[in-house]
């Protein structure tokens, strides 16, 4: 029987919609494959929804999007844009279609590819099997909390005030996120927090305590962010899956992520409670290479395979396409971003036309 999915695709500015072209081939194919139906619609985000309708985020964009079973999303934001004020500029869509869906997880992997392990900053056997997945609260905490801003007090002096808070129920639901993400993969869990010193950490480490007896075959441990970040460079492949809170996150994600050393080849995934999910390459636009061929599009099509595994429970058509990716790289095929001595350099679209054959084989 064939399954049907309704995929909105926003390829946004700059490479996007390079990238994004690459990644609906790839996906279109390996539905053949499993008999998946992808139904495809574009929407406009961005620059390029600015120049069309003078909107970073037009009210249609947000409801095709609501109407489908999954987000597709490249990157936003050009020169073209730079000098537009900070309320109508292109990033306002993407905060925008985050609050508009209620993305309150963000899902960070940084997994090091044995054919790509001389782009990481880390020595080989530091980093040799690094698999992580970091989920990241996205709309609490410090970034959020009230109150904040810059007061003057009565000495003339000025005093800057944000407010780390979580509620129970805010640390619950992104907990669960991070149970049923670790339950996919190695089922051991990491919380990270600041337990020691903050309040606000010590009611997350209860949370997440109790709830691990909802979870009995996943393992829990809890490591403060100081030690955490240490040992995300000291001892990396000691992590399956690491939840946290907003800033914590932020900051932990990217450190994850240039383990790997190649901003090309990482994918994320942003989840809510009601609405679909949002797929997305780490990196921006590029303007700099867009419309010449270059852009790798390896991060948007792990996107799509990370939209198959955890937003449509797609596992297999998720490692096919996983599979494909390390058999181009084992041919010895590289994007500029990502090109090394004795490999063969290709652009965006032969990169693309390599990925359906490795699919086919
Ligand atoms: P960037 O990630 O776009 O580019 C950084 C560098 O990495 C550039 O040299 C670029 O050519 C290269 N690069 C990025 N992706 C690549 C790919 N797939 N293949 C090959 N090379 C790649 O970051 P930036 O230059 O800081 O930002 C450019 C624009 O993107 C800005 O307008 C920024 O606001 C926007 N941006 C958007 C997002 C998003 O949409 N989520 C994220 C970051 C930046």
């Amino acid at each position: 029987m064939t399954k049907h999915y309704r995929i909105t695709l926003l390829p946004g500015d700059g490479i996007g919609p390079e990238i994004t072209s690459v990644a609906v081939a790839v996906l279109k194919r390996v539905g053949q494959m499993l008999n998946l139906q992808f139904e495809f619609q574009d929407a406009l985000i961005g620059g390029a929804a600015i120049d069309a309708t003078g909107n970073p985020l037009p009210a249609e964009t947000l409801d095709t999007c609501r109407n489908s079973d999954a987000v597709l999303l490249a990157a936003i934001g050009g020169y073209k844009w730079d000098s537009l004020p900070n309320n109508s500029r292109p990033e306002r869509g993407l905060l925008g279609l985050r609050a508009g869906l209620g993305l309150f997880a963000n899902l960070r992997p940084a997994k090091i590819l044995p054919q790509l392990i001389d782009a990481s900053s880390l020595k080989r056997e530091i980093v040799d099997g690094v698999d992580i997945m970091v989920v990241r609260e996205l709309t609490g905490g410090i970034y959020f909390g009230q109150p904040k801003g810059i007061f003057a007090t009565e000495t003339g002096e000025k005093r800057g005030v944000n407010t780390m808070a979580y509620t129970d129920s805010e640390i619950d639901r992104i907990g669960r996120v991070a149970f049923d993400i670790a339950r996919k993969r190695q089922s051991r869990l990491c919380s990270v927090d600041k337990a020691n010193v903050l309040e606000v950490s010590q009611l997350w480490r209860d949370r997440i305590t109790q709830l691990a007896s909802d979870y009995p075959d996943v393992e829990v441990s809890h490591l403060y962010v100081d030690n955490a970040a240490m040992q995300l460079v000291r001892a990396p492949r000691q992590f399956d899956t690491i939840v946290t809170g907003n800033l914590f996150g932020d900051i932990l994600s990217d450190a994850a992520a240039m383990l790997t050393g190649s901003i090309g080849m990482l994918p994320s995934a942003s989840l809510g409670e009601a609405n679909p999910g949002v797929y997305e390459p780490v990196h921006g636009s590029a303007p700099d290479i867009a419309g010449q061929d270059k852009a790798n599009p390896i991060a948007q099509v792990l996107s799509g395979a990370m939209m198959l595994r955890y937003g449509l429970n797609e596992p297999e058509a998720a490692d096919r396409i996983e599979k494909a990716v390390l058999t181009v790289l084992d041919q010895g095929l590289r994007t500029g971003d990502i090109m090394s001595p004795g490999m063969q350099l290709v652009g965006c679209q032969a990169m693309g036309e390599a990925l359906l054959k490795a699919l086919e084989a």
